[in-house]
């Protein structure tokens, strides 16, 4: 080990990285410093930088133990965490000094962070929430850790060819991860398949589960440094390797090979890849075993370690607290009962108490579709034990609420766990914890009112709101350094990145001129970076003076690409019409992934790519239009075209996005939102006022409306509507060299089912919108100031806020100050 920093001074400091850094590069290549290539360097410099963690790690660990602090484990299928070095740094404290000595070593710092690979461990909005509460719960001194899965293949690398999105296999674990620390020791038996036997034991009936496949769960643990304080918190991320003396088992003929290679290729398999769909995969066991697995190693680790500190089981809930992101980790309720039960021999009440004190549940989503459900025999096979809790948990439940509901069937059969062959996950979850929260105000009032509701009054009390939240410690400090410098120069302070709210005083130099200037100058820098960028991977011209529109978000129906795609075509349309038309330059910037099984959605990447090549190539509205579609969105790709970006597309239909997170990322960088009243946009217009966010289309209410009562038809609308038939007409004619009958599968969603997300509904609505854009960007002035305020009022999404609610409403923990 590499040894501390602590008390060094800064030039002592700046010595020791330059003899650091190169021991460390002859160290893991046997070649002179020199020699080394640019990822070489970068895997040096990660290797001294997370050992310079390392002191502060041992530190944190150390004061949790020794003042039995209340632990937080925040259990995510996903965590999309971006590159670290960059982020560690900063929060280190120690950029510029390492910037200044690799300098001096001739080399650029910069460089060395771009060759980063970043881990694709989740596909969007839920993974990338649960990254941004990590580096919140570090930096405010709280002592919350995650827990995931170590994926041996991350999110697909998305290419575009010929317009057609294309999934090349991510294989980031090719070279070394920097900043993981194995942690052979700590590992877990996870138990799959097998029987269970019920017997009496000492007068109690005891539960054995014989004849399972044992699968060991080895953490991988990554250093999560907080920003201005000591504390290291720790990302336990699970692998899932082969039992070597497997053949000790009963269940195992000793001799059979090919059993054996069976069972270690099975083992292989269940920490080998994200599913790349970010709403749900249906009855997949493998899905099903990814899940209990990182539960149950948790859950496991987290029981080794309280029962380390030698307090009686019951007190659990006042020491632990695991929060849930969505339904994937639901089944670390039954897993709790379990080893309450089988293991520590609790009686069934005590267990549930506990456990129900331990557990709290976001929930993500309303839509049915991507709620989980798993088949009872799936679940049976495969968890048996597990099941068995399930049932019980559930018999329970029913005869509770059929005695309240004075025997009403129908009532409790829609609230039931287990109900028509399936488990019902979300019903686990809210009735097996004590907290359930929404990730936005809107959205928690449709769970309460309509999702949820039968829950909501049976426990109003469990119910809560705690809107998402984003740190703007990635996504402004480091995303836009020089939008953070204007920011910290203006209040004369950079307190605001301690403390978010401070940012709210930026707001008081909307009409200040010389702000607005300087704001309007790095904005026109970051657009300049981007145009760049794009010419350099795409050798497509685009203008920094044009307004910079831009969606970039997983490619889903209800987020609604394809009215954005249709409007540009309409501007088309209109240009082509009349070429003096006078509408403000503009650049489409779209970025989307698509699951590769999502077929609509491909389609809509097609049309996408379809209409970028009609225009970019159409002299006659070669200044007006320009579109672009970015390959592979990920966070450091979002890095990048933010901070450039005029005008946030946050168009989805009204409730239906939870909450967004992206839409928060846009307006900290100065960022106009044109969008619908749904998820976190309804706070957003809420923070910036009225004039200061442009809001469209249905509200909620009205969408739900139409789906209990009907009364919409979109085939009307095309009947009616000139432009819109002129576009659907296009989508199903020649107008697009394609082969005949690529968009039918859009024209059927749109027309035939009858436009199940309103696009063609909320078209004109859009346009007028978007005419505001328009006209308001032609303001100078006025739209400086909406940046200004933007960029100002966003300090109340930052999650350190978000997390300031979950630690004070739900966990009950306070910040920690862990000395030096
Ligand atoms: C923030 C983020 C998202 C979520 O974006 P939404 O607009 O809220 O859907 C998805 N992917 C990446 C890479 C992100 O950084």
């Amino acid at each position: 080990m590499i040894g501390g920093i602590k008390g060094l001074s800064k030039e002592e400091l700046k010595e020791k990285i330059k003899q650091d850094f190169q021991r460390k590069i002859i160290s893991l290549f046997a070649i002179d410093p020199k020699e080394a290539t640019t990822y070489q360097q970068y895997l040096a410099l990660g290797e001294v930088i997370k050992e310079y963690s390392f002191e502060r790690w041992l530190q944190t660990n150390k004061y949790y133990k020794q003042n039995d602090v209340k632990q937080v484990y925040y259990f995510s299928i996903e965590f999309l965490l971006g590159k670290l070095l960059v982020n560690n740094l900063i929060n280190l404290g120690i950029r510029d000094v390492c910037r200044e000595a690799l300098s001096e070593l001739g080399i650029t710092l910069e460089d060395i962070e771009e060759a980063e690979r970043e881990p694709g461990l989740g596909n969007g909005g839920l993974g990338r929430l649960a990254a941004c509460f990590l580096d919140s719960m570090a930096s405010m001194g709280l002592a919350g850790h995650g827990n995931g899965i170590r994926y041996r293949y991350g999110l697909f690398e998305q290419k575009i060819q010929n317009g057609y999105q294309v999934e090349v296999p991510d294989n980031w674990l090719s070279e070394e991860y920097v900043w993981e620390v194995k942690r052979s020791d700590r590992a877990c038996i996870v138990k799959f398949g097998g029987t269970v036997r019920f017997d009496i034991v000492d007068g109690k009936l005891k539960a054995f589960h014989e004849n399972y496949e044992p699968v060991w769960a080895i953490p991988y643990d990554i250093p999560i440094i907080g920003y201005g304080c000591n504390t290291v918190n720790t990302l336990r991320l699970w692998s899932a390797e082969p039992f070597e003396n497997v053949f000790d088992f009963a269940s195992f003929s000793r001799g059979d090979y090919i059993k054996a290679v069976e069972y270690r290729y099975m083992v292989q398999s269940i920490t080998q890849v994200l599913y790349p769909d970010d709403t749900n995969e249906q009855n997949r066991i493998l899905r099903l075993k990814q899940e209990y697995f990182f539960v149950s190693a948790g859950v496991q680790s987290i029981i080794r370690s309280f029962k380390k500190r030698g307090k009686p089981i019951y007190e659990l809930p006042n020491y632990v607290m695991i929060q849930i992101n969505d339904t994937h980790p639901a089944l670390v309720i039954p897993e709790l009962m379990r080893i309450l039960i089988d293991e520590e021999g609790l009686p069934w009440e005590n267990a549930w108490d506990i456990t129900t004190k331990t557990v709290a549940y976001t929930n993500h989503t309303i839509m049915v579709e991507a709620l989980e459900k798993w088949p009872i025999d799936m679940v049976k096979t495969l968890l048996p034990r597990i099941y068995t809790i399930i049932e019980e948990i559930n018999r329970r439940f029913c005869s509770e609420m059929l005695e309240r509901t004075g025997g009403d069937w129908q009532k409790v059969c829609n609230m039931a766990i287990i109900h028509d062959g399936q488990i019902n996950m979300a019903h686990l979850a809210v009735i097996g914890s004590s907290s359930v929260n929404g990730v936005s105000k809107l959205h928690t009032e449709i769970l309460k009112n309509e999702v949820l509701k039968c829950f909501y009054t049976l426990y109003p009390e469990k119910f809560n709101n705690k809107t998402n939240g984003i740190t703007h410690r990635r996504w402004l400090v480091e995303a836009n350094p020089d939008l953070a410098r204007l920011i910290s120069e203006t209040l004369q302070t950079d307190r605001w990145i301690k403390e978010p709210m401070l940012m709210l005083r930026f707001k008081d130099f909307a009409e200040d001129k010389l702000t607005q200037e300087l704001v309007a100058n790095i904005k026109f820098n970051n657009k300049v970076k981007l145009a760049k960028y794009i010419k350099e991977k795409y050798n497509i011209i685009v203008d920094p003076r044009s307004i910079f529109d831009v969606q970039a978000k997983r490619l889903h129906a209800y987020k609604r690409q394809l009215l954005n795609a249709l409007h540009i075509l309409h501007l088309y349309n209109m240009l082509k019409e009349n070429s003096s038309l006078d509408i403000y330059p503009r650049t489409f910037i779209f970025a989307a992934k698509a699951a590769p099984g999502y077929i609509l959605a491909k389609k809509i990447i097609k049309l996408i790519n379809s209409i970028a090549e009609k225009v970019n190539k159409d002299p006659d509205v070669k200044d007006k239009l320009k579109v672009v579609f970015l390959e592979n969105y990920c966070v450091s790709l979002a890095e990048k075209i933010i901070p450039a970006a005029d005008v946030s597309e946050q168009i989805s239909t009204a409730s239906k996005e939870a909450s967004g997170t992206g839409n928060m990322k846009f307006m900290m960088n100065g960022a106009i939102t044109i969008g619908t009243l749904d998820g976190a946009n309804v706070e957003i217009k809420e923070a910036v006022g009225d004039e200061n966010i442009v809001i469209f289309g249905l509200l909620a209410e009205e969408v739900l409306d139409y789906y209990k009562n009907g009364g919409y038809s979109s085939s009307q609308l095309y009947q009616k509507d000139l432009r819109i038939r002129r576009l659907i007409d296009q989508l199903i004619g020649n107008f697009f060299d394609v082969p005949s009958g690529e968009f039918m599968d859009i024209y059927n969603h749109l027309i035939t089912y009858n436009d199940e997300y309103f696009v063609l509904k909320d078209f004109d609505s859009y346009h007028e919108a978007q005419m505001k854009i328009d006209k308001l960007y032609r303001d100078t002035k006025r739209w400086r100031k909406m940046m200004i305020i933007n960029i100002g009022a966003s300090g109340i999404f930052s999650s350190d806020n978000t997390i300031q609610k979950y630690a004070d409403e739900i966990w009950h923990i306070k910040r920690v100050e862990i000395p030096d």
